[in-house]
C-alpha cells in the first residue's frame, strides 16, 4: 500500500505541487474572508458567502451533523 499521504481526503485534490511558486492567471481558487455562523471564528470559504446564508469554518463544517 503506497497511498499518497498528502492525498488528504477533502474532496478535488491535485493541486499543482513541486516547488515553483507562481500563482496561475485565474487562481487556483477564490478565497473569501467570511464569519463562522456558529463558532464566530474568521475563516476563508472558496466561495463567495451569501447573505443571509450561514457560513460555517472548516472546523465547524466537517463536525457539522449531516442533514440529511
Ligand atoms: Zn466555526
Amino acid at each position: 500500500m503506497s497511498y499518497d499521504e498528502r492525498r488528504g481526503g477533502g474532496g478535488g485534490g491535485g493541486y499543482r505541487g513541486g516547488g515553483g511558486g507562481g500563482r496561475g492567471p485565474s487562481g487556483p481558487r477564490e478565497s473569501h474572508e467570511a464569519v463562522c455562523s456558529k463558532c464566530g471564528k474568521q475563516t476563508t470559504v472558496p466561495f463567495k458567502p451569501t447573505e443571509g446564508r450561514p457560513v460555517y469554518c472548516r472546523d465547524c463544517f466537517s463536525s457539522m451533523p449531516r442533514d440529511r
